[in-house]
């Protein structure tokens, strides 16, 4: 798998494990906070309700203790002149029936009755000698107000006591006041009635400064306290809120924090004396059926998300341990632990991509083979694992190297002068040679180095393969040369080498197919200035349209003997070429053709040669053979022999390249040849200005062969100059570009046998 695709992948998964993580939590978040919204309204309802329920039963308390002292009241009114004892009497008779503390007369502006429950009764009591609350109430009463007074601490009695006041009427007038006290245990009782929010509440009460009247048993804070407010359990902007519902008698939720958890405050006011009911929520009410949804499904959510996360994180991990794995598999040569060849290829093409220029080197180790049979499998494989070290170390920073296949090694060096890969490739191959297995094994453990350099010239998107490819060439060539080689690839060396192996693999087809055809190079005859003759010379036509030249290929069927059979068959395509104009009517001109020396070891060549004429019925005297001078050299009576026979059958006989080698006058002398082919190089020599020497020579040797009755050919006459030049020498023939370029067989006809198209 492409390693950009698996951490794509890898990318992907994190995201969506991210994304459900988030999912989750915030699909917990809202649901709890809509629950614990759901089950706080609920509570507080619950907290108001029974606040309210409370607040009722205190003010039925209050009222029906106003409503006993009316009744008390309106019957003093009637009895008018009622002696004091009397009244104490029937007022202290009146407090034991009913469940008063203290009961109490005061005239208006005089002194007063007290009577105490169960213990006694005073007349001629000093208003002023009572506690004040009850003084304040009197006077309230006496103002014609129905008061309560506050609570206080009733000293005789030891008792925390609140006292109702009514006026007393006569007339229409007040004449006095009565007042009936409690114990502040009665309210209590009712406050610490333990049902408010099923056990789980309690209610304070408290005057209008938050102080408390009444403070519940059960409660949260257990310090002594005076007010709510002080401790500073309540926030300064909670008590700032709270103080401003009491002001305007409101109720209203509030919270306070203790030991770090949150308590639910309601206030109700009483409506008596500005007092204030201090409900406390002491729980989240665990026992309330949305707070148990709540649980649950927080509970649930959180089971589900631990879950989701687990198993999210545990696909996660696999799929990355599988991912490594699958990278690892990808891109590593499992027995060294180096980049194996797909990682080195794509670390090429990021190089080569990213405009690092740099070499490929491909690194073989000589008899790789031998090693593993001579010392085991085991110590290759820890040579292959040494040859990674090596090589490790002797690469920089942004170089690369990998193990293709067993003792074949890619490297990406970022060099590209020679000099410098060399050293570096020198060098590796010292520590090679100087690694352990060598001097366990007294084993001389060489390298072989092709290397193939980057250069802009290179197409950018066939880079990367082209110096691979060029690298292996390299050090194929490199095999081929022997010990401790480092061969640069070289590319016109390739391109020949590729000819040479296309050439070798398809020259046996080609005849066949017939791809070798016949081009046809006028001759001019200087002195009659005309067509003279021609000079076949062979084209390869690949399949693909490709021109072959005869440099590319004649000597390399040289060497492997094919050129002989190449030259018989061009020798027939001659003469069917000489038929076909004798067929057409045209009068065919002398050809020459090319003869590899080959041929005059093959005993039935000159046979052959006469067999292909009669075949055609050529007269042979219409065709020249042109022999190398080389050949003349060797074998000198055989040659003669041969020469003498085709002369006899009545083929003429040139002596082609004259000048371009072994040139030696003596060969004119002793080879009966009809015709001397001046080498290309001798006009290019003697056209030079200053090579008067060359001039004079040339001159010579036309002179002599004029001599010997041979006639002269000069080769590569390209301008007007060189024409004048050997025809100032007296040459017969003369041949090249000037007059014309070979020219295809069909051409050839077109334009020099046939210009009217007969
Ligand atoms: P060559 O026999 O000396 O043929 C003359 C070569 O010189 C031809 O090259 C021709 O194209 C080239 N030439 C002609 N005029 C000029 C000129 O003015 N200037 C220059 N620079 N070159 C000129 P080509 O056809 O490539 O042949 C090369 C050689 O291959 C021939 O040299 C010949 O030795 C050999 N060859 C060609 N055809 C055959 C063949 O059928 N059999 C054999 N055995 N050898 C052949
Ligand atoms: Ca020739
Ligand atoms: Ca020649």
């Amino acid at each position: 798998m492409d390693e950009k695709r698996i951490r794509k992948n890898l990318r992907r998964a994190t995201f969506l494990v991210v994304l459900a993580g988030v999912l989750l939590l915030t699909a917990g978040g809202l649901v709890t906070h809509y629950l614990r919204g759901m089950l706080r309204s609920t509570v507080n309802t619950q907290m108001e309700t029974e606040t309210k329920e409370y607040k009722e039963r205190l003010q039925q308390r209050i009222k029906t203790d106003f409503q006993t002292l009316y009744t008390l009241s309106s019957f003093l009114e009637f009895s008018e002149a009622m002696d004091q004892d009397a009244f104490a009497q029937g007022l202290y008779e009146s407090n034991n029936h009913n469940d008063f503390i203290t009961m109490t007369y005061f005239e208006k502006e005089g002194l007063g009755i007290r009577a105490i429950l169960n213990h006694s009764v005073s007349v001629g009591v000093e208003l002023d000698t009572l506690a004040e609350e009850l003084q304040d109430t009197v006077r309230k009463a006496w103002e014609g107000e129905s008061a309560i007074s506050q609570l206080f601490h009733e000293e005789t009695l030891d008792d925390i006591l609140y006292v109702y006041a009514v006026p007393v009427y006569r007339d229409g007038q007040v004449i006095g006041a009565l007042t009936a006290s409690h114990s502040a245990s009665s309210l209590s009782d009712i406050l610490n009635t333990p049902t408010i929010l099923n056990g789980e509440g309690y209610i304070h009460l408290l005057n209008r400064n938050g102080e408390f009247l009444l403070r519940s048993h059960r409660q949260v804070i257990p310090e002594a306290l005076q007010s709510v407010f002080e401790g500073e359990y309540i926030s300064s902007e909670t008590r700032t809120a709270m103080q401003d519902t009491m002001r305007q008698s409101g109720s209203g939720f509030f919270s306070f924090q203790y030991q770090n958890r949150d308590y639910q405050i309601y206030l109700e006011p009483l409506e008596v004396n500005g007092w204030y009911l201090f409900c406390v929520n002491t729980t989240r009410a665990a026992s309330g059926p949305v707070y148990q949804l709540l649980l649950v499904t927080r509970g649930t959510f959180s089971a589900i998300l631990a879950l989701a996360v687990f198993l999210i994180a545990y696909g996660y991990r696999q799929l990355r341990k599988n991912n490594r794995e699958l990278i690892r598999a990808a891109y590593q040569d499992p027995l060294t632990g180096a980049d194996n060849l797909l990682r080195f290829r794509q670390n090429l093409q990021d190089a080569l991509t990213q405009g690092r220029t740099g070499s490929v080197v491909s690194l073989n180790l000589r008899q790789f083979k031998f090693i593993n049979e001579l010392f085991g499998r085991e110590q290759a494989d820890g040579l292959l694992r040494l040859m990674r070290r090596v090589l490790e170390r002797n690469i920089r920073e942004d170089e690369f190297f990998c193990r293709n296949t067993a003792d074949s090694f890619y490297l990406f060096l970022q060099d590209t002068r020679r000099e410098t890969l060399f050293q570096r490739l020198e060098i590796l191959t010292e520590q090679v040679r100087h690694t352990t297995f060598s001097q366990h094994h007294d084993y001389r453990l060489q390298l072989y180095c092709g290397v193939a350099t980057d250069t802009p010239e290179l197409p950018r998107e066939k880079a990367r393969d082209i110096l691979l490819g060029q690298a292996a060439f390299a050090l194929a060539k490199a095999r081929t040369m022997g010990l401790d080689q480092i061969w640069f690839y070289d590319t016109e060396l390739h391109k020949k080498e590729i000819l040479e192996n296309y050439v070798a693999t398809h020259m046996e087809q080609a005849l066949q197919n017939q791809e070798f055809q016949l081009y046809l190079q006028p001759k001019m005859d200087l002195n009659r200035r005309e067509l003279g003759g021609a000079e076949a010379l062979v084209r390869w036509v690949t399949p693909d349209g490709q021109t072959l030249f005869p440099d590319q290929f004649i000597p390399f069927f040289e060497s492997n003997g094919f050129c002989a059979r190449l030259d018989l068959y061009m020798f027939a395509s001659v003469c069917r070429q000489l038929r076909e104009w004798m067929d057409a009517g045209l009068e065919p001109i002398p050809l020459s053709i090319n003869q590899s020396k080959l041929l005059f070891y093959e005993s039935d060549y000159v046979q052959t040669l006469q067999q292909l004429t009669e075949a055609y019925h050529i007269p042979p005297q219409l065709i020249t053979l042109e022999i190398l001078e080389g050949l003349a050299l060797e074998h000198v009576e055989e040659l003669n022999e041969k020469i003498t026979q085709l002369q006899a059958l009545g083929f003429r006989l040139s002596m082609d390249d004259f000048g371009s080698g072994y040139s030696s006058l003596n060969t004119l002398g002793r080879l009966k040849i009809d015709e001397l082919k001046l080498d290309r190089g001798f006009l290019l020599e003697a056209s030079r200005t200053g090579h008067q020497r060359q001039r004079i020579i040339m001159g010579q040797i036309v002179e002599l062969s004029k001599k010997l009755h041979i006639s002269t050919v000069v080769e590569g006459v390209e301008t007007q100059e060189n024409e004048a030049f050997i025809r100032s020498l007296g040459c017969d023939y003369g041949q090249g570009y000037y007059y014309s370029r070979p020219l295809h067989a069909k051409d050839f006809t077109r334009q020099y046998m046939d210009p009217q198209g007969r």
